[in-house]
Formats: C-alpha cells, sequence, structure tokens
C-alpha cells in the first residue's frame, strides 16, 4: 500500500480535465485520454475472460420488474433509479410541457414506466440464463457489461452516478462458484500488479438500506462474501473499490429457479470491475501525462 497521499492538484486536474465536469453531479462527461485507458482497460480484461464465456452486453436499463424480483428493493431502494414518462393525450401532454398547465410542474404527471436504471450489470444474466433450463454441471460463465445507475449521493472522485460495469458472472454447483471467486480474487491481484496501482484485497459489504441493512452488511462479511480491491484516490485512509468479487450463495439461484443438471439449486458468483474507477485510479497513481507512466503499464494497456 502507498504511503504518498496523491496531490490535491492531481486530483482536482482528473475531476476538471480527465472528465468533464456537467451540471449534474456525479455524472461526467469522458474525454479522450480517458477513454484510451478504458479501452486499453477493457481489452486487458478480456484477454483474462475464463475460456468459454458467453459475451452479453447490455443497455443501462432492465426490466422493472426483474430488478424488483431479484429483490433489488429490499437491500437498495435508496440507490435505484427508474425510468419515467409522461402519458396521456397529446393535448394533455403539449399542455405540460408548453407550460399551459400552470398548477402543476410537469414532472408531477411523469409517471414509471416498466423500465429501471441498471444498477449491477449481473442482474440481467440471472433470469437470461434460468430461462434456458438446467445449467451444465461445470457451470455456465457470462462476460457482461453495462452502463450502471446509482443514486450516489457524494460527489467524491470515482463516486459516479453513471459508471461502467464489466463482470465476469459464474453459475453452477457451490463449489464452482466458491473456487471461481477465490480465482478471480487472485487474478485481480496480478491485473492490479500488472497496473502498477497499490491496493489492499479486503472483505467487504454492500451499502445496504436502513437499520436492518446493517446487519446485512456484517452478516456479509462475517461469511467473507463479498471482497474488494482498494486502491487509494482520495486519501490512503479511505481507498477506492475499483473491483469486487462476490459470492451470492444460492441467492439468485432460488430466486431465479435456477437448477444444475443434477437439480441442486445453483450457486452464483461475480468478479466486477469498475472500469471508471480502475481508469481515474490509474490517473491518480501515475499522473496526468502517459509519457510519465511505467512503461510496463503502458504495454499492458496498449497506450
Ligand atoms: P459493487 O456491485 O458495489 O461491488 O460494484 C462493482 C464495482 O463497480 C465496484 O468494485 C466499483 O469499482 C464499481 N462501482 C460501484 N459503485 C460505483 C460508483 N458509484 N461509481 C463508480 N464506480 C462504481
Ligand atoms: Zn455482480
Amino acid at each position: 500500500m502507498s504511503t504518498t497521499q496523491i496531490s490535491t492538484d492531481r486530483l482536482e486536474a482528473i475531476t476538471s480535465t480527465i472528465l468533464q465536469p456537467t451540471a449534474a453531479a456525479g455524472v461526467q462527461g469522458r474525454t479522450g485520454r480517458f477513454e484510451e485507458v478504458i479501452a486499453g482497460l477493457t481489452s486487458l480484461i478480456t484477454r483474462h475472460r475464463p475460456s468459454g464465456a458467453e459475451v452479453l452486453r447490455f443497455p443501462p436499463v432492465m426490466s422493472r420488474a426483474l430488478l424488483e424480483k431479484s429483490g433489488y428493493l429490499k437491500s437498495f431502494p435508496h440507490l435505484l433509479g427508474v425510468v419515467s414518462s409522461m402519458t396521456g393525450t397529446e393535448a394533455k401532454i403539449r399542455a405540460l410541457v408548453e407550460g399551459r398547465a400552470a398548477e402543476q410542474e410537469w414532472v408531477d404527471a411523469l409517471a414509471a414506466t416498466d423500465l429501471v436504471l441498471t444498477p449491477a450489470a449481473c442482474y440481467q444474466v440471472y433470469p437470461i440464463v434460468a430461462a434456458r433450463g438446467d445449467v451444465p454441471i461445470t457451470g455456465v460463465i457470462v462476460d457482461v457489461e453495462s452502463y450502471c445507475f446509482r443514486r450516489e449521493t457524494s460527489a467524491e472522485l470515482g463516486r459516479m452516478q453513471a459508471f461502467r460495469m464489466r463482470e465476469y458472472v459464474c453459475i453452477g454447483a457451490p463449489e464452482t462458484a466458491v473456487a471461481f471467486r477465490e480465482s478471480w480474487k487472485g487474478k485481480a491481484q496480478q491485473l492490479a500488479n500488472q497496473l502498477g496501482l497499490p491496493f489492499t484485497l479486503l472483505p467487504a459489504s454492500d451499502p445496504f438500506f436502513g437499520r436492518a441493512g446493517k446487519l446485512m452488511a456484517v452478516n456479509q462479511v462475517e461469511q467473507a462474501l463479498k471482497f474488494e480491491l482498494l486502491v487509494p484516490v482520495n486519501s490512503d485512509e479511505a481507498p477506492t473499490a475499483c473491483m469486487s468479487f462476490n459470492y451470492h450463495q444460492d441467492h439468485f439461484g432460488t430466486t431465479w429457479g435456477l437448477r444444475t443438471d443434477g437439480g441442486a439449486v445453483a450457486h452464483t458468483a461475480c468478479a466486477a470491475f469498475g472500469l471508471d474507477r480502475l481508469t481515474i485510479a490509474l490517473f491518480a497513481t501515475h499522473g496526468l501525462d502517459f509519457e510519465a507512466w511505467p512503461l510496463t503499464v503502458r504495454e499492458a494497456l496498449g497506450i
């Protein structure tokens, strides 16, 4: 772990020149330099893709019904974003948008649609695999990516409302899912070393909602269900989670009726890469100028 605090100047430059701030907190434009690193990371992660993995890419929205069934509203209602639209006759909609319905702000007329903003890439995968029937005994691995949305309230660098999440997802027997998760804890450390990133890998918990959520978070740590690879960005004391490694036990298997071909409920695990966070961590660690980055890192990223 680095003991050198990253300079405030560098953090400020990432916030305002490597990224393009917008009127909305936590929503940034990505500059060409930023996207060059994203592209390099994308192909580096692809080079580590488990053999036989199926590739799926998704738009940033998903079915509201599927997300509800996943249990998201019980655990993270405070982070969810829902797609709303205007309904009604043409006259009603026109009156609203043209400001003629003086009593009512047009936003009051919005109604939730059947879509939500995807909060994590892997939620899309489980119902799709479940619909195909039994999971082969060797398990199924999916390479998934989606833009994700979370209604984050802090505006610290790296805590975005909209960000890209790449994941390798494993569905199979309990020992298959556990072995997958364990192997990715190891491979991720190799990746971080290749990228020259100082890191720690620690047990972690999700930001569950409310008082009951605190208990769930404690339980998650006690059962070692989640680990994060953290890199100092804003401070050494509170490093930023750039990758996470989750074992969901039978949660999604039971929810979606995922079974192995022996008939048992399948277990699931995922290795998640926060592409935007990793990119920010690279600029924070190595500086703003590619020329000054270690050659090995530039080679790994093809930049
Ligand atoms: P999680 O499902 O919270 O484990 O998230 C998976 C990965 O997505 C994390 O390891 C982060 O790298 C990334 N991530 C999560 N939340 C954010 C956020 N608000 N902004 C940017 N990246 C995020
Ligand atoms: Zn996941």
